[in-house]
Order: C-alpha cells, then structure tokens, then sequence
C-alpha cells in the first residue's frame, strides 16, 4: 500500500485499514483509521489501529494471540533532508520520527514499524499465568507438578518428626 507524497490532496487523505501484515517477524491481521496529511515536505500520518499479534507468554512461554491497540502518530520527513552524516548519526530511537524517499510512503512499512513499538515486554497469556516449574518444566496452569507436592511431602514428614519429638 504505497502512498505518492504528491498526490496527497490539501485537506489530507483517509485509509479504512483491513490488511493482513504479513513479515519475518509478524503475521497479523491489523484494522484501524489512518489520516495522512502533508504538511510542506513533511507528512502526519495519524490514527489508530488494532493488530491482533501471536505473542509468547513470558510465564510460561505459551503462544498467544491478543489484540493490541496502536496509537499512531508519527512525523515522516523526505530523507533527501539529510545530507551524509546526518543519515549515520540517525537514530532508531526517534519512535516518533520516520523518513520517506523517492516521494513515496509505505504504509504497510508504517503499519508493521508501530505493531512491533508497541508491542508488550512482556507478554502474559493471563494477569494469573502461573508459569512453569523451574525444576521440572511442568506448565503449572494445569496443575501442582510433582515438584511440588515432594515439597509439601516433606515438609509434612518433618513436622510429624518435630510432633514426635
Ligand atoms: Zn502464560
Ligand atoms: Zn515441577
């Protein structure tokens, strides 16, 4: 979905977005309202989208989908503006910033580039995800493992000891 800077009309332009983001990283289904306004060389492009992404939970390492909702909002300038070390001192971290060339925009880049900002940390299947048992791998979502009930084992015998005593 490539945009021609210059035909972007005075009063801006509009994209109902429905479009399956398909990369190496990402696969993802994406919907959501873009407005893009050309304000001299540079372009606005703002809105709001929501991507239902595959993330992996970082409890207990689950695949998962989840709906993430991204606010766009974003300054494109031409990368003609910049003159050789300029574009070397260009840093990743200016989320907020982006540079088009050859007078096109890709939103499909756009699109991809603010899923993978906003994506979480770390992800968790559920608020009360459990994890898994750092001595056995057990999911413990699905239950107590092993592990655990020789802990309590144990711990029940050593009482009974000191009961005894
Ligand atoms: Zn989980
Ligand atoms: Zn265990």
């Amino acid at each position: 979905m490539k945009v021609l800077i210059s035909e972007i009309p005075v009063e801006g332009l509009d994209f109902d977005i429905k479009e399956t983001i398909k990369s190496d990283d990402l696969s993802s289904p994406v919907r959501g309202q873009l407005r893009i306004l050309k304000i001299g060389a540079e372009v606005v492009v703002r809105g709001n989208l929501m991507a239902d992404v595959e993330l992996q939970c970082s409890r207990c390492m689950k695949d998962f989908r989840s709906e993430v909702s991204i606010p766009v909002d974003v300054i494109y300038h031409p990368v003609e503006e910049l003159r050789g070390e300029e574009k070397h001192a260009l840093r990743v971290e200016e989320l907020d910033m982006g540079f088009y060339s050859g007078g096109i925009l890709d939103l499909f880049d756009l699109i991809e580039e603010q899923i993978m900002l906003n994506l979480p940390m770390k992800p968790l299947c559920n608020e009360l995800c459990k994890g898994i048992c750092l001595k056995c791998g057990a999911d413990l979502n699905a239950g107590d493992c092993a592990c655990n009930e020789i802990n309590k084992d144990s711990r029940f015998e050593e009482l009974k000891k000191l009961l005894k005593e």
